[in-house]
Parts: structure tokens; C-alpha cells; sequence
């Protein structure tokens, strides 16, 4: 999902914890502070399931779970009625007594743990504050009737099953233990009302249309789902607070909706029936789209506007098929509009498709699936080929979120209630609306298809996930305004105060979007721009995204696949970036210019008497002679003797001889680097922000040439706290200045330590007026007036 429907969903509960970053930020994985410390002794040991190379070992599985679910929507109730049939197929080496299943609906119960330990914070904006929409949610969640009513645990049978709710978990007790290798086929039936997404937050819901009285319908999280059963955690059956997302196993779908017969479904899979649903001028366009270049409309305003006005009594059943996919959501509404156009490239062959609201143009006509395409084009070059058969971007009320093969997504055009073909929309919602769709798209690849554990780890899907969509966003055009992915755009966080490791739970995590986010994925962009470079790091994040595709990675597996891919050490990368909170802050202290020394008496005397004349008069000396003061030796010339006449610096035969008699001794290497005339500097830099770095050099000459220099970061290997760089140039070649990280690409959050020599830096001060105390008296004029 994004960031801005968690921010909506959290209102201001993210900046209340104050204070507790520096026991956070102690990192105790470091305990030696050896920076370049490999990970060994930190990653799980590899094992037959998951290989030391990151890829999957030779005995990794996976269970699997096919459903068959059959759904009725309720359009004047607003909620859904349905059961299902789940095929459970146990691949793991272990023998099962229960299996757990998810019922996320359950979130939306009053008493839910999620409810409950919702903190809050009314002093985030300001004191005693708290958003409106936050507040309604506090208000309206205490009432609202959510969560499932479950009416049959079953097994393939009919008869009942023993089964337990643990809040938004059930277990089923298994009559007999699923031995590895078997498979279990049970049936549950539920109902539930479907929340208010304005009022609620949330991922799914639905969204009311007071002009026209009717609903448009995000239906995901909506069916009990197989908990995920792993290598790693067993089962994955850690509740859902609201926040971690998903942990699911792949598996087959048929799910047949049954909805109002004016209204048009969008859904993970392919329709089966379209003969049922659609009528044939539909068909006939579909069948055009598929080998347009521009979308096609399927269904069009003005037949979108039509259906709005009815309500139809009939009844249709839309049926879709899914394979291999880990979850399956739909939506459904009257007042659909829908454009499609195929995509076919590689081994992509699929339609992409959206479906909005007339409220949504003129922004989704003309941006959305254009966006969907266009995203499976770059993600598919960086990842692989986008499998599925559909690829779909609805407008709703869910800000923005990810199911296979379909995206919810926000941003609408601002409408002239005076005149509704007046529409303007700003600057943000515009690329808010290219970007959300990019991102949710994307989220097919990470983590719909690379299946990693969301409700553990944030940063596999969404770092992952907004790293690539940067490059996405950056291929749109020239200046694509990117909120994230610039290292530039990361420093504020990276010096703020509450702050947890990038690897820290889903639940833990402070200031969510810049952690799980923003952080990963420009250290992603970090990593390929400056540390390994575009060749080897696109080979390497491609081969960890073929190794995991339909699999579900662990943090370690694409550690050590980055590792294994590129042939680069980058333990000290992720122990940086992602298990503490330090920031890049390399600062230079000092550059020495040497040249080197002849010992050559007849120069060196010479040099040093030079540096000593230009050394500064003491003040005594100068006001000695100001004051014209006589010496005694002055009038007494007697007193002089061999030290009057020659000082330190003076060359006799004997230090001309010894100097002969030393250069005998020497071998004739020796003696040539005797005679080398280059200028040689030696650069002092301290790391404060305590993350090592690779150190980029910008070196400035007086001839006015200038030279770009890249140490890697192993510079720091054996003080991570100081180190030096000798530099040998010619004997013209004279520095004139030096700066660190001349492009902004490290994200060193202290520019101003960069520059040697310091510079003066420049700023604006703004001038502000103080306010006036408010008059009362003034305010009460008129009414004084009056009485
Ligand atoms: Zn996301």
C-alpha cells in the first residue's frame, strides 16, 4: 500500500515516541563496532531450504491453498455473504494438527486487539490535537458491526470441524494429522458487513455517492484465508494489528460474484463467463483492445452515467479464474467506466484495465492505464516478466493498495459542484495519481509474485517496491517530480530523531514510510549509483527477484544473493543501512601538501630557512624595532663571535660530504625517488554520522583542471572512525580545493564539513512581525452597538 492511506489510516499515532531513539538506535548486533563485521554470526545458518547463496536451498517448499469461493454483495445492506471450499496441500516435512487460517475482517470488530492497542497521540501536530479524520475513526470504530460472522467450519463433507477464533486468527482442530505430502479439503461459510473506507481507514470498504445515492465497492481482505506455513516461523499466525500486512501462500482460484445485474466487477483472474455479464458490443471492444495502442473504452461515460440512474433488481453472477496467485480481491459498482488495451512483449501477454468512476476524469481516462503499462515495461526489466493475465488499476475510495493482478487506487480530479464539467486537479494529485499506480502495480512483482513476509518485514515489498518505481517514475519524463529514491531526498529523516533500524517489525516501526519505505529504497538507489554500480547491481537484484519469484524470501536471501550475484562484500552495506540508525556524515578535516626531500643539504637549507622567514614576526621583535631599541652587542661589537655570522641554515662541507657518504648507501631506486618532484597530499577525513561510505572526491587544481576520485568504502576497514588518503600528482599539478560527495550521492547529511577549505555558507534570513494580542473591545463593537 502507500504511505499516504497509512498515514490516513494512523492519523497522528506515528510521532508519539519521543525520547526513545537513542536506546533504539544502540545497536546491540554491533557489539564490537566493527563496522565491516561480516553478517554470518547475525543471518539465520543456511540450511537445506535456503541456501547460503540466498537462493532456495534443494529441499525448500511451500504449502499451497486452492480455493473455490462462491460471494453474494449485498448492495442496499453494503455487505457480503459467502463460503468456500479450501484445498490445503501440505508440502512442508511436517505433520499438521491444525492449520490456522487469517480472518482480517475481524480487525474491524469493536474489541479487536487491533482496536485496542491502537495508541494514540494528541500531541503529534500540536497539543491536545488530533486529525478529524482520526478522531472519526475512533468514534465510528466503538459502534460499527465488523468482522466475520463465521456460519460453518466444515469439512469436505459437511460435517462440522473444531475450530477456534483467536481474534483475527482461527485454528481448525484436523480430525485426522495431515501428514507432508496430503492435502485436506474443507469448507467455511461467513458474512460480514463491509466498512465505510472513508470512516474506517483500511485497505477494502466501500464508498457512498451522495449525488447519485450509489456505492462503488474495494472488496479485498474478504474471505478466510490459509495463515502462511513456513521454514522460518512455522505458521505465520502473529495477528493483525492494522499495519503489517500479509503473510499468504500461492494457490488456485474460482470465485463466482454475485452482484447487481447493472453493476461491472473488476477482479484478480480471468472472467470466465463473459458471455453472462457483458454484453456483446463489450465483448467486440475487449476484443479490439487487446491489440490497440491506445486504451479502449469498454464501457464509456456516457453508458457508465446511464447505469448510475437505474437499480436494478436482476441478479448476475460474475465467475473469475486465478492461478498461482497469493491473494484475490475485486471491486464492483453502477458506476464503473472501463478501458482496457493488451500488452503483449517478452513472455508478458496480458490486458491491462481500468475501471473509475466518472468523478475520475479527465485524470483516468488519460493516465491510468497508460501508467499500468508502462510500469510492467520498466518492472519487467528489472525483475521479470509480468505473468499474469490481467493487470488492473480501480478508482475508489482505498488510497492505494495492491492485490494480485489488481490495484485500488486514490487520486481523483476537484469538481465544480456548480458545474461538473469544470475540472481541475493540482500538480500533486496528478503525479500522486501516475505514481500510486506505478506503485501499486508494482507491487505484483514485490511482493504478489516475490512472496515475502509483509507482516514481519515492511521493507522486502515496499522498499523493494518504491525502489523500482522510482526508476519507472524517472523513465516517465524528463523531470518526473519522484518524492523518493534521490539519496538528497532522505537526509532529513536520516538525521531526525526517532528513528528504529530498517530491520525492525512491521508493528515497531517509527515513521513508517521514511523507514520502510524511503530508506530502503534509496539505499537500494545508493547502492547501484555508487557503491556497486548499474551493471553489477541491476544483475544481481534480477537474479535475486528470478530466484524468489512464486517463493518467499527472507531478509537473508536477498542480503546474500546481492552478495553471491555481484561478487562484492556488502556486509558492511547492510549492517550500516539496514541494521542500525547511524547516517552518513563524512567530514574533511585536513589536506597536508608535501613535497618530497632531497636531503640534499644545498636544497634543504635553503627550503627550511625560506619556511622559517615566513613564519610571522613575533610581536616583540616588531615593537622592538618600532621602538628603534639599541642591543648591547650592537655597541660592543667584541661580543660577536662564529654564531653571529652563521645560523642553522647555513650548508658547510661537512653536511655536504655526509649527504654524499647517505646517498652511497643508498640503492638506486632509493636515490630516484630522492629526485621525484610531485606534489603529494594527504587528506584527513572523520566519519560522524557513523555509517562507512565510500568516499567521492572532487579535487580542484590551479590550472583549473579538476579530477574525480572514488574510494570505496573498505577505506574505513581498519578505523571506521578516521581515516587518510596520500595523493601523488605531478609537480604542476597544485590542489586548490577539495569536496566530498560532490554530486549529492551518498546522502551525507552535513554538506558543509565537504568542503576543504571551508566555505562561507550562504543562506536567507527571513524576517517575520510579532502578532498583535487580540482586542476583544473589537470584536464586540457591533454587538456593544447594538444594546
Ligand atoms: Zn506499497
Amino acid at each position: 500500500m502507500t504511505i499516504k492511506t497509512l498515514c490516513r489510516r494512523l492519523g497522528a499515532v506515528l510521532l508519539g515516541f519521543a525520547g526513545t531513539s537513542a536506546a533504539i538506535a544502540a545497536d546491540p548486533l554491533n557489539v564490537t563496532g566493527d563496522k565491516f563485521r561480516q553478517l554470518e554470526e547475525l543471518l539465520p545458518t543456511p540450511n537445506t531450504y535456503r541456501a547460503a547463496s540466498g537462493a532456495p536451498g534443494h529441499e525448500y517448499w511451500q504449502q499451497q491453498a486452492d480455493y473455490d469461493i462462491k460471494v453474494s454483495l449485498d448492495d442496499d445492506k453494503q455487505r457480503i455473504t459467502a463460503s468456500e471450499t479450501i484445498t490445503y496441500t501440505n508440502n512442508s516435512p511436517d505433520t499438521l494438527r491444525y492449520l490456522w487460517v487469517q480472518l482480517d475482517q475481524n480487525r474491524f470488530k469493536p474489541n479487536s486487539s487491533g482496536n485496542l492497542a491502537a495508541p494514540v497521540d494528541v500531541e503529534s501536530i500540536a497539543p491536545d490535537t488530533i486529525p478529524f479524520r482520526s478522531f472519526r475513526r475512533e468514534v465510528v470504530s466503538r459502534d460499527f458491526q465488523g468482522g466475520y460472522d463465521i456460519t460453518k467450519v466444515a469439512d469436505a463433507r459437511g460435517r462440522d470441524l473444531r475450530h477456534t477464533i483467536v481474534d483475527t486468527n482461527m485454528r481448525i482442530d484436523l480430525p485426522q494429522p495431515l501428514k507432508s505430502g496430503d492435502s485436506v479439503t474443507f469448507q467455511i461459510g461467513w458474512e460480514y458487513n463491509i466498512i465505510e473506507q472513508k470512516a474506517l481507514g483500511g485497505r477494502s470498504g466501500y464508498e457512498y455517492f451522495e449525488r447519485d445515492g450509489n456505492y462503488l465497492y474495494e472488496i479485498a481482505q474478504w474471505f478466510p484465508r490459509m495463515a502462511a506455513y513456513n521454514d522460518v516461523s512455522g505458521w505465520q499466525n502473529k495477528q493483525f494489528l492494522g499495519r503489517g500486512e500479509f503473510a499468504l501462500e500461492f494457490g488456485d482460484y474460482r470465485v463466482a460474484i454475485e452482484v447487481p445485474a447493472d453493476h461491472i466487477v473488476a477482479s484478480t483472474g480471468v472472467l470466465q463467463n463473459p458471455e453472462d455479464v457483458l454484453t456483446r458490443e463489450q465483448r467486440a471492444r475487449l476484443k479490439k483492445a487487446e491489440t490497440a495502442k491506445k486504451p479502449v473504452m469498454i464501457v464509456t461515460k456516457e453508458e457508465a452515467l446511464e447505469n448510475e440512474k437505474d437499480r436494478a433488481t436482476a441478479r448476475k453472477t460474475w465467475v473469475f479464474e486465478a492461478e498461482n496467485v497469493r491473494d484475490f480481491a475485486w471491486a464492483s459498482s453502477r458506476k464503473f467506466l472501463w478501458d482496457a488495451q493488451g500488452y503483449k512483449k517478452g513472455g508478458t501477454d496480458t490486458m491491462a484495465m481500468s475501471y473509475y468512476p466518472e468523478e475520475g476524469t479527465p485524470l483516468w481516462d488519460k493516465y491510468s492505464t497508460e501508467a499500468i503499462i508502462h510500469t510492467m515495461e520498466v518492472f519487467n526489466r528489472y525483475s521479470f516478466d509480468y505473468p499474469y493475465p490481467t493487470s488492473i488499476s480501480v478508482n475508489g475510495p482505498v488510497g492505494g493498495m495492491e492485490y494480485p493482478m489488481i490495484t485500488f487506487n486514490g487520486p481523483r480530479p476537484e469538481i465544480d459542484e456548480e458545474d461538473r464539467s469544470k475540472r481541475t486537479y493540482s500538480r500533486r494529485t496528478k503525479y500522486g495519481l501516475i505514481s500510486v499506480i506505478i506503485h501499486e502495480v508494482g507491487h505484483n512483482y514485490y511482493p504478489m509474485i516475490v512472496n515475502s513476509d509483509e507482516r514481519q518485514w515492511t521493507w522486502m515489498d515496499e522498499g523493494l517496491n518504491t525502489y523500482v518505481q522510482f526508476l519507472a517514475e524517472q523513465e516517465w519524463e524528463e523531470k518526473y517530480p519522484s518524492r523518493r529514491g534521490d539519496a538528497r531526498k532522505i537526509i532529513e529523516y536520516m538525521k531526525s530523531e526517532n528513528q528504529v533500524p530498517i530491520m525492525t517489525n512491521s508493528e515497531s516501526i517509527l515513521q513508517f514510510g521514511n523507514n520502510a519505505y524511503g530508506k530502503p529504497a534509496t539505499a537500494l538507489n545508493i547502492l547501484r549509483e555508487t557503491v556497486m554500480g548499474r551493471e553489477l547491481f541491476d544483475f544481481a537484484f534480477r537474479e535475486y527477484s528470478q530466484r524468489w519469484k512464486f517463493k518467499r524470501p527472507m531478509p537473508a536471501d536477498f542480503f546474500r544473493t546481492m552478495e553471491d550475484a555481484s561478487g562484492m562484500d556488502l556486509d558492511w552495506f547492510w549492517r550500516g543501512w539496514f541494521y542500525t540508525t547511524d547516517n552518513v556524515d563524512i567530514s574533511i578535516d585536513a589536506v597536508k601538501h608535501y613535497t618530497v626531500g632531497t636531503k640534499d643539504p644545498d636544497v634543504e637549507g635553503p627550503w627550511k630557512r625560506e619556511h622559517f622567514e615566513e613564519e610571522p614576526e613575533s610581536v616583540t621583535k616588531q615593537k622592538n624595532r618600532a621602538n628603534k631599541m639599541t642591543r648591547i652587542v650592537d655597541g660592543k661589537p667584541e661580543l660577536a663571535d662564529f654564531y653571529n655570522e652563521h645560523d642553522e641554515f647555513d650548508v658547510s662541507n661537512a653536511d655536504r660530504n655526509r649527504y654524499r657518504g647517505m646517498l652511497d648507501g643508498l640503492e638506486d631506486w632509493e636515490r630516484d625517488l630522492l629526485k621525484v618532484e610531485s606534489n603529494v597530499y594527504v587528506l584527513n577525513f572523520s566519519n560522524i554520522g557513523g555509517l562507512v561510505m565510500p568516499i567521492i572526491l572532487k579535487l580542484d587544481y590551479t590550472d583549473g583542471s579538476s579530477e574525480e576520485l572514488r574510494i570505496p568504502a573498505e577505506i574505513w576497514t581498519r578505523n571506521a572512525a578516521k581515516t587518510s588518503k596520500m595523493l601523488v600528482r605531478g609537480k604542476d599539478k597544485l590542489l586548490k580545493s577539495v569536496v566530498v560527495d560532490p554530486h549529492w550521492e551518498t546522502a551525507d547529511v552535513d554538506v558543509e564539513n565537504n568542503h576543504y577549505p571551508r566555505r562561507i555558507i550562504k543562506s536567507r534570513l527571513e524576517l517575520f512581525k510579532d502578532e498583535k494580542a487580540r482586542n476583544l473591545m473589537k470584536d464586540w463593537q457591533e454587538e456593544l452597538k447594538e444594546d
